[in-house]
């Protein structure tokens, strides 16, 4: 039990949205209340359960999931979050109501939107809930105006529209709108419907901060009834090593990074979820290879299309990986970001490897796939100009170009400049009377209820 000089320290109950996106940020928000003095319950599913051996300082409960093996082989993320919405109900109003009997009171739950499961049990018990948005302000304004669309009967929008603004967000045109890749609209809409929703949730966690969305988090404090707290970027808040990963990180390749010259590597990942055409592959690994940059490349076992890991990549490309390059499964993306050999990201834009990109100063090129990395790759290039961004089919000429404007061009000077001015403007933000670092103590303040 956890005693603090002889009193029991407050408990905050969080759960995670069991993907590595999702887990990172909600696991980073635990960092930062238990510094603060909060014992910290995490109650996941056993699905992507995390490993509770990398945070001795935090208590795990699992949860029976109920999701069939045929819905979590389909990968299908609006099967597997609809499903888990469904079946998580009860095992966790049993096992919050076991976690009040064995560990005291629980000052709140923390849920992420997705999970929108956790506040009936909340409720049950009388604990407050807050919930955490693991995504940006825009693309969560741009949820808003996905449901204004469908209202106006304007949804799904004719393709002759994609490249106009959206009328309530023109920063963004449709073709950037965070919509479903599943084809499944009804399902789409009510999960998104209910992620916006802060029914009678008693504030929000964000992880942005304002330097990069204060109007629109202006905007949104407007419209929304509960108290937001914008306070990251929550990575910030654990040690740069420590590491919520699902999967094994190969350090090979930091000791690899320390043998390049100062930003003289491109990093090239497309995070824990996106899958890419043999096609797309060998137009990257030609423009890897043109481009005559170093380049440290995550290929994620499973993520090339009809593969199991790189058989796929062109003949000859593993000659150029040899002469200048690293492949590795799974990396320590954190300190690879801030790795001072690092000059450039080629991302697919998921807005946690954004936020860690923007932190550390590095210029992206954005290929985004779906979702939010659509509405995150629009505001990287086009609203704070830290990135550029493939948008056609993708073509290794192109590539090389991006690649050489990003890493050495006097063409991307700009860029790299403004990239490096946001680092500034995070350390600033973080920093003792900074947006994120006084929205922290709000929220502290807050749940002392
Ligand atoms: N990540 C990592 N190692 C890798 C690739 C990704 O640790 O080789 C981490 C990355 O630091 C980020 C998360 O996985 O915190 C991916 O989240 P993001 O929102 O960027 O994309 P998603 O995986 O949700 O599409």
């Amino acid at each position: 039990m956890d005693q603090n000089q002889g009193e029991r320290k407050p408990r905050v109950v969080l759960i995670p949205c069991p993907f590595q996106g999702h887990i990172n940020p909600m696991l980073q928000l635990g960092a930062a209340l238990h510094s603060k003095g909060y014992s910290i319950t995490i109650v996941h599913t056993q699905y992507n359960s995390p490993n509770p051996s990398r945070h001795p300082e935090f208590d795990f409960q699992s949860i029976q999931d109920g999701l069939a093996e045929d819905v979590i082989d389909s990968g299908n993320l609006l099967e597997i979050i609809t499903g888990l919405n469904i079946k998580c109900k009860h095992p966790f109003q049993e096992c919050l109501e076991q976690i009040v009997l064995r560990r005291g009171q629980v000052t709140c739950v923390i849920y992420d939107d997705l999970m929108y499961f956790a506040e009936a049990a909340a409720n049950n018990l009388e604990l407050p809930s807050i919930i955490l948005r693991t995504i940006n302000a825009a693309t969560f304004a741009s949820r808003l105006a996905i449901m204004h669309l469908v209202e106006e009967g304007r949804f799904p929008f004719q393709d002759s529209a994609l490249g106009e603004p959206v009328p309530d967000l023109p920063l963004l045109r449709f073709k950037d709108l965070p919509v479903s890749k599943y084809n499944a609209q009804d399902k789409f809409l009510k999960l998104i419907a209910e992620a916006c929703h802060t029914r009678t949730s008693s504030a929000v966690v964000w992880n942005t901060i304002d330097c990069l969305e204060q109007p629109l988090l202006a905007q949104l404090q407007k419209q929304c009834p509960v108290p937001i707290f914008p306070i990251g970027p929550m990575h910030k808040y654990a040690p740069p090593s420590s590491s919520s990963s699902l999967l094994k990180e190969d350090t090979n390749c930091i000791s690899w990074l320390n043998k390049q010259p100062e930003k003289s590597v491109l990093y090239v990942s497309f995070g824990s979820v996106v899958s890419i055409q043999e096609t797309e592959i060998a137009e990257m690994a030609r423009g890897l290879a043109n481009s005559e940059q170093k380049f440290l490349w995550v290929i994620r076992p499973g993520s090339i299309l009809g593969s199991e890991w790189i058989e796929l990549l062109p003949k000859g490309f593993l000659e150029t990986v040899g002469q200048r390059g690293c492949i590795v499964k799974w990396a320590p993306q954190k300190q690879v970001l801030a790795h001072a050999a690092v000059g450039g990201f080629l991302t697919h834009c998921g807005w946690n490897s954004t936020l860690e990109s923007i932190a550390e100063g590095v210029p992206m090129i954005c290929r985004p796939n779906f979702g939010d990395q659509l509405v995150n790759a629009r505001y990287i290039s086009h609203v704070w100009g830290i990135g550029l961004q493939l948008e056609s089919k993708l073509d290794g000429e192109e590539v090389a170009r991006a690649v050489r404007r990003i890493m050495v061009d006097e063409k991307g000077e700009e860029i790299r400049v403004r990239a490096k001015s946001f680092k500034k403007k995070i350390e600033l933000g973080m920093g003792r009377g900074g947006s994120s670092y006084n929205a922290l103590n709000k929220l502290l303040e807050f749940m002392s209820f």
